[in-house]
């Protein structure tokens, strides 16, 4: 008898599944398809996903030459039925090959061919009653865990506690003082109580509840501070309560250790926590468990949106407007979109929080499709801040800043408070130029100018990551007068602590913050209240709770003004709503100052006089009138090569095959914005429909084909569908 012949989707590049005769070593399982196999490919072996199975050869399909499968490595899919049909779906609308996507969803230890079985996750626990004995030594490494065990934890977090506590596990273990368990296995704990809902959001978590076991999309438009987490945390306990698994996703940079603590104490149960800091196994172990209902709460980053969840009855957004939802290489997916894919899949509610709604999330409500929830003001007794423009054109800048808000700052630091000071520029200054011959500091490779960072001495492009030393003289006519322009925040943090040099002067971007834990120590500190001025890039524009800080400057709001994608208008009005909601969170009110030379700027008058609503409802008549997305679907066809010619032959034969297929307009090709990046020309396709499915069709039956190009093959060329950034 001939062994059955297996269609299997291998993670590589290639729009086909591959045939293999089953393997002989073990039986086959009682449903093989999502089952992983050990497969030979090329001169090694690879991890592949069966997607179908011929028993008897009916097919017709010659099973001449074909390869025998090595081994079986589950005996039943991981994916389980939902996350499998989804993954289908998305594969689809993404537009990207079956064996990528299905590889992406899998966390990185199960892509290897290692048994389920192997990967577990621990939890330790004091033992009790502890044996006789002496107890470990105060102040040793050993004390400290048993004294960190006061309350068992997750391996991952009993790590985080108490750094290099591997060496003495082991032996804690064997002593008979610490037990090992199961993580999700450990007891429940009471949850902390928290603050009694208002009425307002008494009435979201009404909504989310009333909506039952049924699929119901819902928005939580709140303002920065009004409370949309103590939302979540209430229906997360009704659905666990019911029995159900809750999925929360969070930006990445939100996933602070403030915010899982707050998570933990207050459901109370477990809780898986998926972020890029976890080892592969760890991570590995969660998901499984989720994929056996026992973890009741997910909650993690973008790709947490791939875990399964066979018992789902909730799944949560935090911050949906935010970018770091979609994926920008390999599987493009939108960790947002999906959500609200699987929710309808798995037939529950989900809930997409913010307090800048994206202009797509808008359009569904608009249509109906989405239930909007409001929270107008803030919870507790923090107020709203006062916004302020300060014109920039009849003011003299010191260094950057108008002397009122020098002042500003100043006054604040001085009364003990804490200031954010806003610039999306890391470095000391965007450019160095020659003051005799007009000469500027430009990347060889990149058409951009090189950033100075006077600290190292180093000129470095933020594009490739090019760095060389800083020039004595003009490289062009030996002059000597070198000027900085511009002023980054490495700048900043020199001009403020040379203004406040008794106040602590703090940066915060990836130069200053390399880690994300540097990042949380840092916020730690802050949360403690005492007086600081922060400077920094958009990391500070995030989430952050910090109660005594009371004024926010924007340093510069017409870089955003300027942007040549249509999305621009709408990044800024976010990041200042954003950074302003970080100002007068706690009794005291909040200030904010945003500098710019454009006041009279439609976008920020609407701003101000309206707020992100007004804002948004103006954008989204522009959007319509103009046929932009969300009114349009619309995708990119990105190539990169060394030579122009390579480019324009594969966009060119992209443009007119793509032209052909019915309801499509396709533009270009167009050069990106940064045309040339680390030696690389740039260049994109956009591609237009009025009608969503006629994207996807045509995109789906030309990227196969278009793979098999032999322009394509003198090219790195990508499929981008949403596009979030098209410049
Ligand atoms: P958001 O997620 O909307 O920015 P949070 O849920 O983090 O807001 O709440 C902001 C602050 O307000 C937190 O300190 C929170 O404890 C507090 N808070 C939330 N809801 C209430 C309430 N009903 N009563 C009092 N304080 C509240
Ligand atoms: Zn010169
Ligand atoms: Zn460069």
């Amino acid at each position: 008898m001939t062994p059955p012949l297996l269609r299997i989707a291998l993670p590589v590049p290639l729009w086909q599944a591959f045939d293999y005769l089953a393997p002989t070593e073990a039986p086959m399982p009682a449903d093989p398809v999502g089952c992983r196999v050990v497969v030979p490919f090329g001169r090694g072996s690879r991890v592949g996903v069966v997607v179908a199975v011929d028993e008897d050869g009916a097919a017709g399909s010659d099973r001449d030459g074909l390869r025998q499968a090595e081994a079986w490595l589950d005996r039943a899919s991981l994916y389980g039925e939902e996350l499998w049909r989804t993954l289908h779906w998305a594969q689809a609308y993404w537009v990207h090959p079956l064996g990528e996507v299905m590889a992406t969803a899998l966390p990185v230890a199960l892509r290897d061919a290692r048994p389920a079985e192997s990967i577990a996750a621990r939890a330790y626990a004091r033992a009790a009653p502890s044996p006789d004995g002496p107890a470990p030594r105060a102040g040793t490494l050993k004390a400290r865990v048993l004294e960190a065990l006061s309350t068992p934890l997750p391996e991952s977090d009993l790590k985080d506690r108490v750094p290099g506590c591997a060496r003495v596990l082991r032996d804690l273990v064997d002593a008979g003082l610490v037990d090992e368990v199961p993580a999700f296995a450990l007891p429940e704990r009471p949850a902390i109580e928290g603050p009694p809902l208002n009425p307002a959001q008494r009435e979201a978590v009404d909504a989310i509840i009333a909506a039952g076991g049924r699929f119901q999309p819902f928005v939580l438009d709140g303002v920065t501070g009004s409370g949309k987490t103590e939302v979540y945390l209430a229906a997360i306990r009704h659905a666990i309560a019911a029995g159900h698994q809750v999925l929360v996703l969070v930006p990445e940079i939100g996933l602070t250790p403030q915010a899982i603590r707050r998570y933990r104490e207050r459901l109370g149960i477990p809780i898986a926590v998926l972020h890029s800091g976890l080892a592969d196994g760890e991570r590995a172990a969660a998901w499984l468990a989720a994929g056996r209902g026992e973890a009741r709460v997910v909650l993690g980053t973008r790709s947490a949106i791939l875990t399964p969840l066979p018992r789902a009855g909730l799944i949560v957004v935090d911050e949906e407007h935010d970018a770091s939802y979609k994926q920008q290489d390999g599987f493009r997916y939108s960790a947002r979109d999906l959500a609200v894919v699987r929710a309808r899949a798995l037939g529950v509610p989900v809930v997409l929080g913010t307090a800048t709604p994206s202009l797509e999330t808008l359009a569904n409500v608009e249509a109906g499709r989405y239930q909007r929830l409001r929270l107008p003001t803030r919870a507790g007794p923090a107020r709203r801040p006062v916004i302020e423009v300060v014109d920039l054109n009849r003011r003299r800048l010191v260094e950057g800043l108008a002397p009122a808000v020098r002042d500003a700052i100043a006054e604040h630091a001085r009364r003990g408070e804490q200031v954010l000071v806003f610039r999306n520029r890391r470095g000391f200054a965007p450019r160095l130029a020659c003051h005799d011959c007009g000469w500027h500091a430009e990347c060889t490779r990149c058409d951009t100018a090189m950033t100075l960072h006077r600290g190292e001495g180093l000129l470095r492009c933020h594009h490739c990551g090019a760095a060389r030393r800083l020039p004595r003289e003009c490289p062009s006519c030996r002059s000597a007068e070198l000027v900085a322009e511009g002023y980054g925040t490495e700048r900043l943090e020199e001009v403020l602590t040379a203004l406040l040099p008794e106040v602590p002067v703090l940066r915060v971007d990836r130069d200053t913050t390399r880690t994300k834990s540097a990042f949380d120590a840092l916020f730690e500190r802050l949360e403690a209240g005492g007086p600081a001025v922060l400077v920094g890039t958009q990391m500070l524009a995030k989430g952050h709770d910090l109660p005594n800080l009371t004024l926010a400057v924007v340093v510069d709001a017409d870089a955003g003004l300027a942007s040549p994608d249509f999305r621009g208008a709408e990044r800024l009005a976010q990041l200042l709503v954003q950074v302003s909601g970080r100002a007068g969170r706690g009794v005291k009110p909040g200030r904010v100052l945003i500098q710019t030379r454009q006041p009279e700027h439609p976008l920020l008058k609407t701003l101000l006089a309206e707020g992100y609503g007004g804002f948004a409802r103006e954008a989204l008549a522009i959007r319509q009138g103009h046929a932009l997305p969300p009114f349009a679907a619309w995708a990119m066809v990105r190539a990169e090569a060394r030579e122009d010619p390579a480019i324009e032959a594969f966009l060119g034969r992209a443009r007119d095959t793509l032209r052909e297929a019915p309801g499509i307009t396709v533009q270009g090709p167009l050069p990106a914005q940064l045309a040339r990046r680390a030696g690389y020309r740039r260049a994109h396709l956009i591609v237009e429909a009025g009608d969503r499915r006629a994207l996807n069709a045509a995109l789906g039956s030309w990227a196969p084909v278009a793979h098999a190009w032999p322009e394509a093959r003198r090219v790195r060329w990508s499929l981008d569908v949403d596009p979030l950034e098209v410049v």
